[in-house]
């Protein structure tokens, strides 16, 4: 007698890192995709442009494929699909499932790759049911740093499953009816759900996150008070607290000018589709200095990470074609911070303040919040859904540890939470209720398969095995920069350097700091790693100075650090 089908959930990724989330489930005939995310190099090789899972095991089955639902719009749910669609499109056109904001980013990505034809989009709403083989998802609102965001409520053969997606439980949403832990409630039944995945990300954060309606009127305070121009400069799929300053905008009668390129594409995007809001004549025509006093002017910039080609580092450093920083003017830094990007951050924060302006940043003023649930929130959550089973997703292995940990205390039984790792697929049978607690019924790990996430430089070539060409390539096409440092081989003081060389690598005079930039970040790399080997020293200045360059200028030269201990 042949076994009866199990789910099986095969993580391509996500699992042990912060991005490359991506899900299959998998049952009998039926082949179901849950987001399809990349990462941003952090430790790469050279021509590596972005990481993506291996689909392998997918494209393999790519005939049961049922269709791939996307929770929202952020690159690490959605970045990877321009990779894998071409591969999809060779058995028909997938179907992509998600909402309205996040299929037009999905669209926009597509159509800048010719692979607009190759997949089908389709839009679900909240409180939509779509049936994919043996697989029902329901698609629930919650609230998230990206309009539109969605958990999954999945009807499947062996019971209910919620996929919380990115998530936080904010109890007044600004707008929208937010995650709603009842409607989880009722999802998981009388029962409750037979398995539960849930964001991790922030499970090492205690209490509760800062809600938006607090983050709203800490800008309204900031607007209030401003005397000068006022410069905000966020992640520009953040369209809810884009929002928020369209209307303290108006609320304070002043224009809306935008600079920067993606900002300008996601504004255009969401008030197509109805998602954000600005009256007439709110937003000024970037193209044209502003004729206005100071006190009516917001200049909403690209650039909250200190990208020297963005448009708050250009204005802040003199490379603007009409604007520059004036004593007076009002900084609102209202993102998180990427940890590698925080020496151009200080760098561009200290020179606004030589400016004469002064800058509020997260640190200092409650003017942003994270779009991922704390602690609590994710208690909550496993409250509402009293799974039998648990698997932490999206997050670092000590994530996955620390909310195995919270699922346990809030009553899951330990022998049921699972610690996955991208490729170690998990499965579980379909219950019995004549045989109670029946083995076959019983969630186990299976074989894994090969997950090792791969390195696509921009051409779409997953060609690592290349490294000497790309490497002479570079060389020709992007220069070389070299770092010298001498330390004492017992004290391990810095004797010498570092000295930073550059051939081939010529800079604009707006983005001459980025040199000087370099030295900060050896000598934090230096500091930091103090007393390791020289290798492990040279290893870890090449990928932090190549991070830095990528980052800040989008330029990847050879980078040969030169670590000497006497
Ligand atoms: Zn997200």
């Amino acid at each position: 007698m042949s076994e009866t089908p199990r789910l099986t959930l095969y993580p391509y990724g996500g699992l042990g890192e912060i991005g490359l989330n991506s899900l299959a489930l998998d049952y009998g005939e039926s082949l179901a995709l849950v987001d399809c995310g990349l990462m941003f190099p952090e430790d790469y090789h050279l021509g590596v442009d972005v990481v993506i899972p291996r689909f392998d095991h997918l494209i393999e089955n790519r005939e049961r494929l049922k269709g791939i639902v996307l929770t929202h719009g952020h690159e690490d749910h959605i970045g990877a699909l321009p990779w894998l669609v071409p591969h999809l499109a060779q058995s028909g056109r997938p179907a992509i499932y998600g909402s309205a904001f996040t299929l037009a980013l999905v669209e926009h990505k597509l159509r800048e790759r010719g692979l607009l034809d190759a997949a089908e989009l389709v839009r679900v709403d909240p409180g939509d049911c779509k049936t994919l083989g043996d697989f029902k998802f329901r698609f629930f609102p919650v609230c998230h740093s990206i309009i539109d965001g969605m958990a999954l409520g999945i009807e499947t053969p062996v019971g209910k499953i919620l996929h919380t997606g990115d998530f936080k439980l904010d109890p007044a949403p600004l707008s929208g009816p937010g995650t709603d832990l009842e409607v989880y409630g009722k999802f998981a039944g009388k029962s409750g759900l037979r398995l539960l995945l849930s964001d991790s990300t922030n499970v090492e954060n205690y209490g509760h996150s800062l809600g938006e309606r607090e983050v709203f009127s800490a800008l309204r305070g900031v607007f209030a008070q401003a005397r000068g121009r006022l410069l905000v400069t966020l992640f520009a799929s953040n369209i809810q607290r884009i929002q928020e300053v369209f209307d303290c905008a108006r609320e304070n009668g002043r224009q809306v000018m935008v600079i920067g390129r993606s900002l300008l594409n996601n504004i255009e995007m969401a008030q197509s589709l109805g998602c954000l809001k600005a009256e007439d004549g709110l937003i000024l025509n970037g193209d044209q200095p502003a004729e206005l006093p100071d006190d009516r002017l917001v200049l909403l910039v690209t650039g909250s990470q200190g990208e020297p080609m963005s448009a708050l580092a250009r204005i802040v450093w003199g490379g603007h074609k009409f604007l520059t920083i004036n004593p007076g003017d009002t900084v609102i830094m209202s993102s998180r911070l990427i940890p590698g990007n925080t020496s151009a951050v200080n760098r561009l924060i200290n020179q606004l303040y030589r400016r004469g302006a002064s800058v509020l940043y997260q640190q200092v003023s409650g003017i942003h919040a994270s779009g991922h649930a704390y602690r609590d929130e994710l208690a909550a959550v496993l409250r509402a859904g009293r799974p039998e089973y648990f698997i932490p997703v999206h997050g670092e292995y000590r994530h996955l540890v620390k909310h195995a940990e919270l699922a346990a205390e809030h009553g899951v039984d330990p022998e049921k939470i699972f610690i996955l790792e991208d490729g170690q697929p998990f499965s579980l049978g379909k219950k019995n209720p004549r045989k109670k607690n029946g083995p076959e019924a019983a969630g186990r790990l299976e074989e894994p398969i090969p997950a090792e996430s791969i390195l696509v430089d921009g051409k779409g070539v997953g060609d690592v095995g290349q490294a000497v060409l790309k490497e002479r390539q570079l060389l020709g096409d992007e220069g070389m920069v070299t770092l010298l440092v001498v330390l004492d081989a017992k004290t391990r003081e810095t004797l010498l350097g570092p000295e930073i060389q550059s051939k081939g690598f010529i800079f604009e005079q707006s983005t001459g700091h980025v040199l000087e930039d370099s030295l900060a970040i050896a000598r934090d790399v230096l500091a930091q790693e103090r007393g390791a080997a020289p290798d492990i020293l040279q290893d870890k200045l090449r990928s932090a100075l190549r991070r830095h360059f990528r980052r800040l200028i989008g330029r990847d030269p050879v980078v040969v650090p030169q670590v000497r201990l006497i």
